[in-house]
């Protein structure tokens, strides 16, 4: 059964239909995992499994190239020509036939005989061995020529008419541009599931591209549980705060490209959630939430799901992020009926929400979105402080790196390493990759680094 908008109602087939099946998947999963253990699961364990689940949207929209920045290209794209579509020139100098010179010429003499500028070829024949064209930069290669002299290692006769220079100034093909040697003609430009950045929009463009079909663009749904979370604008009566975690989790939405639909803040009440689950899941691919999913005596989110949803609750061992549920829901009634949404319970906590977003949730999305998503770069830096680290578990302290005069990286954790302490997000620039089987970080000790900003 299909949808509005290309979403189908009926699962991929790693997709459990109910618990029982869910459960025969990540009980097959957990064979194949060293180390498997549901109360402690390993980060990478968590993304192979979510990994398995995350089925791409098949809806294509044909866009300007303009509007495909930061889309999901759909299909290969082909190169229709050359490009460059001729030879010309790389340098502003003077073309002629090198390979016509004598072998053992040692300096040349060339009467220039007509001059080419980019977008006006000339159009006549160059005599070898006698005759030369001026060219600029981007000019067709005269007919006959192979090389360009660059205008610095040449002198000009007094009255203009001839060139002379040392023969062994350039080697035969200099400075010449290959027709096709950017793009060649019928050879994949860029693969689908590339995400459009500023080259590839200039790439599409060189090719005469003005349109491209793009994946549609993934719903992701998103809501906070807690009494104690008051939206902006309302008063902050005691024991409540601000609810600071739709705001994160639209600007990483966003950041992804991600059609985003914020739902608010829900009562820590089973009827409440409920109905914004299925409100979610009625008009979005993928829900996400904030809280609820440990084991107080107000986490909803987990009893509900329990019964309501398609939904495994793991303990991950990562730090933040410990407690995290992943599954699916429905739109409809009971499990299985109505319009399917991949689920993310997030933990409450806002660090946590930050990084289970980026370690977890991330993946999923841009593979959902048809995407191929590329690992994120990892560099090694020596920490100015001993960090005390726990085996058995990945943690993601927060960092600030920087290079030292030698070119060295060097990362500080920042003071508070609490996972609601959302100031030591902003103040950092990387995360602090301690790995699974690591212990005690020494001072100076190199450590996995990942920077926040990247260039492009
Ligand atoms: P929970 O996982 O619901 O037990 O929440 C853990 C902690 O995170 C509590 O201190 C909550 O008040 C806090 N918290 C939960 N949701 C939010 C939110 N949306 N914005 C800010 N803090 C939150
Ligand atoms: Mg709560």
């Amino acid at each position: 059964m299909k949808s509005r908008s290309g979403r189908t109602a009926t699962a991929a087939p790693a997709f459990g239909r109910d618990v029982q099946l869910f459960m025969t998947t990540l009980n097959e999963f957990s064979r194949c995992v060293a180390q498997y253990d549901p109360h402690a699961l390993p980060v990478s364990a968590a993304q192979a499994i979510v990994r398995q689940w995350a089925t791409p949207v098949t809806a294509i929209e044909r866009v300007p190239l303009r509007d495909a920045l930061d889309r999901v290209l759909a299909a290969d794209i082909v190169s229709p020509i050359d490009v460059p579509s001729h030879d010309n020139s790389a340098m502003d100098g003077y073309a002629f036939n090198r390979a016509a010179l004598a072998s053992n010429a040692s300096a040349v003499e060339l009467a220039i005989v007509g001059k080419a500028l980019a977008g006006h070829p000339f159009a006549g024949r160059v005599e070898a061995a006698t005759q030369c064209v001026r060219v600029m930069t981007g000019a067709s290669m005269p007919a006959d020529c192979d090389t360009v002299v660059p205008q610095e290692l040449v002198e000009r006769a007094a009255d203009a008419a001839s060139i002379h220079f040392a023969a062994n100034a350039v080697a035969a093909g200099a400075n010449r541009r290959r027709a096709g040697e950017d793009l060649a003609r019928g050879h994949a430009a860029l693969r689908a599931g590339r995400i459009m950045r500023a080259s590839d929009l200039g790439l599409l463009a060189s090719l005469g591209i003005g349109e491209v079909n793009v994946r549609r663009r993934l719903r992701v749904a998103f809501f906070s549980t807690g009494d104690e979370l008051r939206s902006l604008g309302e008063p902050l009566d005691p024991g409540s705060v601000y609810d600071s975690n739709r705001y994160t989790l639209f600007a990483m939405l966003r950041r992804l490209n991600m059609d985003t639909l914020d739902l608010g803040v829900v009562r820590d009440e089973p009827a409440a959630l409920k109905a914004a689950l299925r409100s979610a899941a009625a008009s979005a691919d993928v829900v996400l939430t904030s809280g609820g999913v440990s084991v107080g005596e107000a986490d909803f989110t987990k009893q509900l799901l329990q019964t309501f949803g398609d939904v495994a609750f793991w303990n991950l061992a990562m730090r933040p992020g410990r407690p995290l549920a992943f599954g699916r829901v429905w739109s409809g009634e009971r499990p299985g009926l109505g319009l399917p949404a991949l689920f993310f319970g997030l933990p409450g906590n806002p660090v946590a929400v930050m990084v289970t977003f980026y370690q977890i949730v991330r993946e999923a999305l841009l593979l959902m979105s048809g995407a191929t998503p590329q690992p994120l770069p990892v560099i090694h830096a020596a920490s100015r402080q001993a960090i005390r680290k726990r085996a058995g578990r990945t943690e993601f302290q927060r960092g600030v790196a920087a290079r030292d005069a030698q070119g060295q990286w060097h990362v500080t954790p920042t003071g508070s390493q609490s996972s609601g302490v959302l100031s030591s997000m902003s103040e950092a620039n990387c995360f602090i990759v301690l790995g699974h089987d690591e212990g005690d970080i020494a001072e100076g000790e190199r450590v996995a680094i990942m920077l926040f900003d990247g260039l492009i």
